[in-house]
């Protein structure tokens, strides 16, 4: 019997995106799976039923649910979700594995298998399949045209018959994928831009496109390649280092995130509402709490004419792109599922081992055992 891929409607509000395009899904039908979608599953990013050629369309959720064998997703699924897909089925997507673990003893007990795109390694062999990475770049870009749009004035230097304007002096924090690209979407659009992290590596990233790096003085290298989480006495003197500097920049973007853990706060209150009139913050780290204290998560807020603004999901507010990026990195990820038009699980293998939550009925990975890796 040949593997049937399904995907549903996403049902988090603000999820434009959707997890197979029409081209991977092609792609999955020569290894001789079958793909069966609910109807109107790709709208929001851009593709119609109709561009699904010898793909199912199915009526409901349900009806894709009763008959996929692997399921692609982009939102983490609820509990009942893992109890409406069918028993020992293979569930790939975001899954939030830090959060609501409860979740995930449903869909232990119903043998599926469970894999969270969030904990793919970062290494070279994951590149294509990772999830992260793709959407973060997405993030970082959008992060700076949503400044660049709220901002009182231009990005560019302008020479004009009403005389000079002078660009804007862009601060990015965090300059892991999101930061980068925000860096660079800064830099094409003419601003000066300058930029901090606390893995000192990335000091010459940040010069390669460009920007100046900022040296703070702290550095907090953590496992895996990420951050560590300051400690307290370093992060008051992140903050008193960068007090001052934040009064000569226009445009504030965050995006820094340790994994598993509430975002730094690094821009206190009194910090943000010290910025210059007209300055704006884009908190992308918003999502996990914000960078800033005064961010509201999903709002855009203003205080003392100073504009902080915490945008969620922003991945689907490019949905086509994003969609095409994350459905190629759910295809590369699931080749390695693939033997010959069987699905297979090697766990051997270092890459589905790695992002492994549950399978044989039982919760597997550290961050859901809290055994050590
Ligand atoms: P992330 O989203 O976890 O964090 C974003 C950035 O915030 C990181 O650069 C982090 O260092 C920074 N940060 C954390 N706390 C901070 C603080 N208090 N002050 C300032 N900055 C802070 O990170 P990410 O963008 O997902 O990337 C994490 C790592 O993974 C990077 O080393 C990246 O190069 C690496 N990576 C490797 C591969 C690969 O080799 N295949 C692919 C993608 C990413």
């Amino acid at each position: 019997m040949s593997v049937t891929v399904g995907v549903i409607n996403e049902t988090n509000e603000l999820e434009r995106r959707v997890a197979i395009t029409p081209e991977v899904a092609a792609k999955i039908r020569k290894w001789g799976w079958q793909v069966v979608l609910e109807t109107r599953a790709g709208e929001a990013a851009g593709f119609p039923d109709s561009d699904y050629t010898d793909c199912e369309i199915a009526p409901s959720a349900d009806a894709v649910l009763k008959q996929a064998d692997v399921i692609f997703r982009v939102s983490p699924p609820d509990a009942a979700f893992f109890q409406a897909a069918k028993e020992g089925a293979c569930i790939i997507g975001f899954m939030s594995p830090f959060t609501d673990q409860e979740r995930f003893k449903v869909a232990a007990e119903r043998k599926q298998v469970v894999f969270a795109v969030e904990l793919i390694p970062r290494t070279t062999r994951a590149q294509a399949m990772d999830a992260l990475s793709s959407q973060a770049s997405i993030g970082g870009y959008k992060g700076t045209l949503i400044a660049a749009n709220e901002s009182p004035r231009f990005f560019p230097m302008l020479t004009t018959a009403a005389g000079t304007i002078r660009p804007s002096h862009v601060l990015v924090i965090g300059a892991g994928v999101a930061g980068l690209q925000a860096i660079a979407t800064a830099k094409r659009l003419g601003a000066i831009v300058t930029a901090y992290d606390v893995r000192p590596e990335t000091a010459e990233q940040v010069e390669s496109l460009g920007a100046k790096f900022l040296d703070l003085g702290v550095q907090a290298v953590g496992e895996g390649g990420y951050a560590r989480a300051l400690t307290p006495e370093e992060l008051e003197q992140q903050r008193q280092a960068l007090k001052d500097f934040l009064n000569k920049v226009n445009v504030l973007i965050t995006t820094a995130a340790v994994p598993g853990r509430p975002a730094p706060k690094i821009v206190t209150a009194d910090m943000a509402k010290n910025m210059k009139t007209g300055s704006v913050i884009v908190d992308l780290a918003a999502e996990g709490g914000g960078n800033c204290e005064l961010t509201e998560p999903g709002k855009t807020i203003e205080i003392n004419g100073i504009k902080i603004i915490g945008p969620l999901n922003v991945p689907a507010t490019v949905p086509m792109d994003a969609s095409l990026m994350y459905s190629r990195n759910l295809y590369n990820f699931s080749s390695l599922l693939n033997d010959d038009g069987k699905l297979h699980f090697n766990w051997e293998d270092e890459i589905l081992a790695g992002c492994v939550l549950t399978h044989d009925g039982q919760l597997v990975h550290p961050v859901l055992t809290g055994e050590k890796s």
